[in-house]
This record gives C-alpha cells, sequence and structure tokens, in this order.
C-alpha cells in the first residue's frame, strides 16, 4: 500500500478508517510456517481478540490457520467465518462454567485454567477432553516485560499446583488431551522462553493422552525504531530441535501449537485519521485529530509508541508535534514526536494498526467507530461499514416506551 493508495480510501470511505494489508498477514504466517517447517504437527490457531473482523478470519482461514477464542461470542463468529469446531481452541480466564460447557457442546477443544472449573467440569463431563493452562511462572532478570507466566499473574494454574490437578484427574477420570501456556509477555529471550517449555515438558509426561502441547504466543513485533522484534527463525530452530527431542521421550507423536495474535496481524494495519486542528501553545504544537482513544486505546493504556507519518506531505520538513484527539479527555497518541510538517487537514496514518486496535475501540463521546478496509490483491475492499446514528441508538430504550 503506498501513501497515495492510503489517500484514495480515505477519499472513498473518509476518516477515521483502519485499512490492512493482506499480504502482510500473509508474509507473517508464511514466516512462522516456515520457522516451523522441521515440526511434522504444527497448528497455528490465530488469536481472534487481537482483530475479529470476518473477512480477517476467512483470510486466516484461506491460509491454513485455526483459531483461538476467549469468548462463546469469538467461537461464533469464527464459525461463521468457516471454522469448522475442531480449527478451534477455547482459552478463555475467569468465565463461567456454563460457557464453557456451551462452547464443549459445540465440540470446541476446551481449555481450562483453574482448579475449581477443572474439578466441576471433570465431574460432570469426564469424558470431554480437556487442555490444561499452565502458569509456568518463570522470571527473567527481574524485568517485568520478559517474565513468563509471572506468580501475580491471574493466568494459568500454577506450576506448584500440579499434585492438585493430577489428583483432579485421577478422581474424576477426565481426559487431559492438551497442555498449554500463554504468558502474555513478549518474548524477548529465546532461552528464557525455551527454559519455560522445559517446565511444559515436564508437566507433559504427567500425562499419558496428550495429542499437542500449546506454547501459546508472546511473540514480539517492533513498533518503532530500535525495538527488539522475537527472532523466530533462531526459535523455530531451537524449539523444533528440542520438540522433536520430547516427542521421542514421549512416546507418542505431538502436534505443536501456537496462538500469535500481534505477529500475524499487527503490522498488516494502518489506521488513517484527519488533521482539524493544529493549535501553537506556549510550549508545544498540537495536532488535533478526527479520533481519539475512543479508536485506539493502546497508547493512553500501554504506553505503546505507534509510528506516525503525514503521509499528505511525507517529505516536507520534520518538526516536533503533540498529537491528540478530539475526545473530552485527555488522549495523547505521541508527545515530541517528529513528524513532516503537519497543516489542518493533512492525512496522518498510525503504524501496527492492526492487533488490539479496532477491537478495542469504543463508542465513547457518542462517535461512530471506524470503517475497516481491507487491501488486497491491489484494491480496497470496504470491510466494515462505518457507524451510524441508528447504531448508537439500536439498543437503548427511552423513557416513552416504558410507560412510566
Ligand atoms: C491474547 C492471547 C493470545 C495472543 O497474544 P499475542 O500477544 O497477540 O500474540 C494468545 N493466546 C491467548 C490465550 C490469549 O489470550
Amino acid at each position: 500500500m503506498t501513501n497515495k493508495d492510503l489517500l484514495k480510501v480515505v477519499q472513498e470511505h473518509g476518516s477515521p478508517v483502519y485499512v490492512y494489508d493482506a499480504d502482510i498477514i500473509t508474509r507473517q504466517y508464511k514466516r512462522l510456517t516456515d520457522a516451523f517447517k522441521k515440526v511434522k504437527q504444527l497448528r497455528l490457531n490465530y488469536a481472534v481478540k487481537a482483530l475479529n473482523n470476518i473477512s480477517i478470519l476467512q483470510h486466516l482461514h484461506s491460509l491454513g490457520s485455526g483459531i483461538d477464542t476467549v469468548s462463546v461470542q469469538e467461537v461464533k463468529l469464527g464459525m461463521l467465518a468457516g471454522f469448522t469446531p475442531d480449527r478451534i481452541i477455547f482459552t478463555p480466564n475467569g468465565v463461567s462454567l456454563e460457557e464453557i460447557e456451551q462452547v464443549a457442546a459445540m465440540g470446541v477443544q476446551i481449555n481450562i485454567d483453574n482448579l475449581s472449573i477443572l474439578e466441576q467440569f471433570g465431574t460432570k463431563h469426564p469424558d470431554v477432553p480437556v487442555c490444561i493452562r499452565i502458569n509456568p511462572h518463570v522470571m527473567a532478570g527481574g524485568n517485568a516485560n520478559i517474565s513468563v507466566g509471572h506468580i501475580d499473574s491471574k493466568f494459568g494454574i500454577s506450576i506448584h499446583q500440579l499434585p492438585h490437578v493430577l489428583r483432579i484427574v485421577e478422581n474424576t477420570g477426565m481426559n487431559i488431551n492438551g497442555i498449554h501456556m500463554h504468558t502474555g509477555s513478549d518474548i524477548l529471550d529465546i532461552d528464557v522462553f525455551i527454559y519455560a517449555t522445559e517446565i511444559l515438558f515436564e508437566t507433559a509426561k504427567k500425562f499419558d493422552n496428550l495429542s499437542f502441547i500449546d506454547f501459546g504466543s508472546g511473540f514480539k513485533v517492533p513498533y518503532k525504531e530500535g525495538d527488539i522484534e522475537t527472532n523466530i527463525e533462531e526459535m523455530g530452530e531451537k524449539l523444533s530441535k528440542r520438540f522433536t527431542a520430547f516427542q521421542k521421550e514421549y512416546g507418542k507423536p505431538l502436534t505443536l501449537a501456537f496462538e500469535p495474535g500481534k505477529f500475524l496481524v499487527s503490522e498488516s494495519g494502518k489506521f488513517l485519521v484527519n488533521v482539524n486542528v493544529v493549535k501553537q501553545t506556549t510550549s508545544t504544537v498540537f495536532a488535533q485529530v478526527d479520533s481519539g482513544f475512543n479508536h485506539l486505546i493502546r497508547p493512553m493504556l500501554y504506553n505503546s509508541q505507534h509510528e506516525i507519518h503525514n503521509i499528505s506531505n511525507p517529505n516536507g520538513k520534520e518538526r516536533f508535534y503533540s498529537v491528540v484527539g478530539y475526545i473530552c479527555e485527555t488522549d495523547t497518541f505521541a508527545t515530541n514526536r517528529r513528524i513532516s510538517e503537519i497543516v489542518e487537514g493533512d492525512i496522518l496514518a498510525f503504524s501496527n494498526a492492526g492487533a488490539y486496535c479496532f477491537t478495542m475501540a469504543s463508542n465513547y463521546n457518542s462517535r461512530y467507530r471506524p470503517a475497516e478496509v481491507l487491501w488486497k490483491d491491489g484494491k480496497a475492499h470496504l470491510i466494515r461499514k462505518r457507524e451510524t446514528f441508528d447504531d448508537l441508538i439500536a439498543n437503548q430504550i427511552p423513557l416513552e416506551a416504558l410507560n412510566v
């Protein structure tokens, strides 16, 4: 997608708008499958929560991906996109027993991450195969950013509770067919990650009936200059070798599974906004755009730094800007950012806008959520209409309807 292509998308579909490049999703999918090509049975389950547009799901389906889901609604969305239950894994946290039962009844692989539900589910449905989510508690160098399933995490069953897990499994006669970990942190140090996988392998040996081991995700992609990216190729090399050796120890063929979200879709996305106002104050120059944390919350929520380019004037003189939104709230996208000179009416493009951007958007300030466009085969395709006023009021009930 060139700047010209992106400007045309804004002309055609308005702003703000999310645009996703299908080729980049394909490239990332291939990079992962190539890195693990020595593993006989590899399963990639795309994490739907990163970007849940049905056309994106269908594109990933066409590449051979499965999906990882965290709610029954994501399961239904996946099925609507064409995924059969055997291509779906359900990895929720803190959901009700009823929701887990509902998803299991649909024939989807479930993953349980606490002892209470494990015992209740196992007692009621001993024949349904269940994967368990382990928290390996590996900490690297005291840096919370590279900690793997740290001790305070609400996710997973602590590795120290394994004796209790085994007791539940024995007492209920339930069938454990998978072991899982997802740390939620970025993998920066591959050796630390491999260390965590050793804990998972040790755990796996306690169960005779496994068909897969799921290493979750945590693949890091670069957001800003100087960011480290997970070295997928090196990781593929090391883990594939170790995994193949472990299968021999285990004595049965196993599937190696991952559930990447960010890695597959982050870099495919651009978020395009229009500059409404350039405001000089005593301390800075604000570029105020027709969006806010209602549409892109990651900078405010996680302090993420999305690169911002002025695609209307890509080669202008660079100046320092604070890029902020138009909602009535402090909604800062970036401060002291060098951007090619901005005038009102310019279009700015945020990079890495594929993962956890649109899916976290809201209607705060009664604004519409943006349109979404898929760039595929050299053309722009609208894949989600911008909301309208009718969408805002669809579920609201005015007083006169209450007869009170
Ligand atoms: C969110 C999530 C993922 C995806 O994580 P990324 O960092 O986007 O790759 C994978 N597995 C589970 C269980 C998740 O909740």
